[in-house]
């Protein structure tokens, strides 16, 4: 798996300054957390690791291969070999479990049995094998984003981008979600960045965090450092420590 190098990443609308020149290295197999409140600019990160928008500047390299470079390297995203979880579960309504999670192999042009196979065993990973026939309507709402990520891993991603992907789930379903994923993430070991604003779900399960404010870092470290030694009054306020 390969690590996750931004190197002064940019981005505007407008004139709202989003990222203000982000440097992040997100190392091989971990589990990496934007933390920030809404609107400092996570899914603003996320999406231009994606490659689904364009930053202004900056550099973007997966392991040793560069995505993104100013404007001379610009990666689509279906070269990047990313897995995207989104907030609301974007899974086809009318397609079974099964088709849901074959589709990107299809697309990729995957022959009929090592699709199955594939399918099979990433059914299996997210413990939903017993109902690869049903229809998406007719799972819970924690069993249909198991079906998102099931299919963000069916073509094994260099790297799996997960942007609040709990937050449509109720609280106790959510506690389950988060314990589930982070057995799932360390067992296939995929660098992994997850995008949420929930100070507890950062601190239950990532390996480090990044605390953002207003497009720029606040604080990197491991749970217990951010938690225990704040770095500024802010990171202390967001997590939670301020007494
Ligand atoms: P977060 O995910 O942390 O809530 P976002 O990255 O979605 O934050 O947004 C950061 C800022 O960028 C916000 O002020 C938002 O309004 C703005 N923004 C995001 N996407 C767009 C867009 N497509 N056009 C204009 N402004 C945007
Ligand atoms: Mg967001």
């Amino acid at each position: 798996m390969p690590d996750l190098t931004l190197t002064k990443v940019a981005k505007s609308f407008g004139d709202n300054t989003v990222l203000h020149e982000l440097d992040l290295h997100v190392r091989d197999g971990e589990l990496f957390t934007l933390l920030g409140p809404s609107g400092c600019g996570k899914s603003t990160t996320l999406w231009s690791i994606a490659g689904l928008h364009s930053p202004d500047g900056g550099m973007i390299a997966f392991g040793d291969r560069v995505v993104f470079d100013g404007g001379k390297v610009d990666l689509p995203p279906e070269r990047r070999n990313c897995g995207v979880v989104f907030q609301s579960y974007a899974v086809w309504p009318h397609l079974t479990v099964h088709d849901n999670v074959a589709y990107p192999l299809k697309l990729r042009k995957v022959g009929r049995r090592e699709r199955a196979a594939r399918v099979h065993e990433v059914l299996e990973l997210v413990e939903l094998d017993h109902l690869a026939g049903r229809h998406p309507h007719e799972l819970s709402g924690g069993q249909q984003q198991r079906v998102a990520l099931a299919r963000a891993l069916a073509h094994p991603p260099d790297l799996l981008l997960l942007d609040e992907p709990f937050s449509n789930l109720d609280a106790k379903l959510r506690e389950r979600a988060r314990l589930w994923l982070r057995r799932l993430q360390q067992r296939i070991g995929v660098t992994t960045v997850f995008v949420t604003h929930d100070q507890d779900e950062a601190l239950s399960m990532s390996d480090r965090i990044v605390v953002m404010d207003q497009g720029r870092v606040r604080q990197i470290g491991t749970p217990e450092e951010i938690y225990q030694q704040p770095a500024d009054l802010f990171v202390a306020d967001f997590v939670g420590t301020v007494n």
